[in-house]
């Protein structure tokens, strides 16, 4: 007979009763019961068993133990105490697995993937996150600049859209390109509802995300560089001329932010939505080197 995964309904009910847990949803605790998903999360994230995985809220350990399965080594950290006991119980069979109970906004990751990995150890992040808190988790992941190889993550559909958006799109903004600054990103697969235990009520997908060697493009000062872009996305139904205008009120003259816009040739009527990410640094690095 195969084995009972932990990522089905009855072996999920079965964990819940003995247990008596209950779900708490201010910790975004849906916990996937399909093993098909977690596989092709597997297959996207690169994951082999020479390498390792990083796992954030491995809840009951549905993905964990396919981690366990097919990776040298995994670590998951997990914020809710109720879950440790569990996590033991469920989790006994693998010996490849380590649990850090932190929140992993408060981890010190890198830290600990130098100290729980072999030097040179392909690691992967791979997880369901918590949909509260996606956004300040991967872009805490992204820019602390990890020595990890990728990161594959279930996600809200509309945070996935968000963060793998093209120029042009409803989806494209600041977070788009503060995650591709970063990271190649991509969406991977669209998931159901119905594979959640409690089904959410968004649609999810996974998005798959290559740490960049170097940033795509170059830029002078990378706060800078960000607060303008996000300046550009301030109010999206304004032209790039106006949101500029109000954001450098205090320092410089509409004619003076014309006149820039010109010296690079980039028309001030666009909107920030139509701008790429090398359009946005030579705009950044233009300012930038006005006041030096
Ligand atoms: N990996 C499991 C699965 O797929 O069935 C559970 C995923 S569930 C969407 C998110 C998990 O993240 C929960 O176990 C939750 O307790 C945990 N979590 C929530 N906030 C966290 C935080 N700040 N740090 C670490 N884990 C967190």
């Amino acid at each position: 007979m195969s084995k009972k995964y932990i990522a089905t309904p009855t072996k999920t009910k079965e964990i819940l009763n003995k247990y008596k847990f209950s779900f708490k949803k201010s910790l975004g605790q849906n916990f996937l019961v399909d093993v098909n998903v977690l596989e092709n999360i597997i297959k996207h994230a690169g994951i082999d068993n020479s390498a390792g995985a990083i796992e954030i809220g491995p809840g009951m350990g549905a993905l964990t133990e396919q981690l366990a399965i097919h990776a040298d080594k995994v670590v998951a950290f997990e914020i809710d105490q109720r879950l440790l006991p569990i996590l033991r119980d469920t989790l006994q069979d693998y010996s490849n697995v380590e649990i850090i109970h932190q929140d992993i906004l408060e981890a010190n990751v890198a830290e600990v993937i130098h100290s729980h990995f072999r030097p040179g150890q392909a690691v992967h992040v791979v997880a369901n996150l918590p949909y509260y808190i996606t956004t300040p988790i991967l872009m805490k992941l992204v820019r602390d600049k990890l020595p990890v190889t990728s990161l594959t993550v279930m996600i809200q559909k509309e945070v996935a859209e968000r963060m793998a958006a093209q120029p042009n799109s409803k989806s494209y903004g600041s977070l788009t390109i503060a995650v591709q600054y970063y990271t190649e990103a991509k969406i991977v697969m669209s998931v159901p509802k119905g594979v959640f235990m409690p089904q959410p009520n968004v649609d999810s997908s996974i998005l798959r995300l290559v740490i960049r060697a170097q940033p795509p493009v170059q830029v002078e000062d990378e706060d800078f560089f960000f607060n303008l872009v996000q300046a550009s996305f301030a109010q999206r139904r304004k032209t790039l001329r106006n949101n500029l205008s109000s954001y450098f009120k205090e320092q410089y003259t509409k004619d003076k932010i014309n006149e820039v816009l010109e010296t690079v040739g980039i028309d001030g009527t666009r909107r920030g939505e139509s701008l790429n990410m090398e359009e946005f640094a030579l705009l950044a690095n233009t300012f930038y080197n006005i006041n030096q």
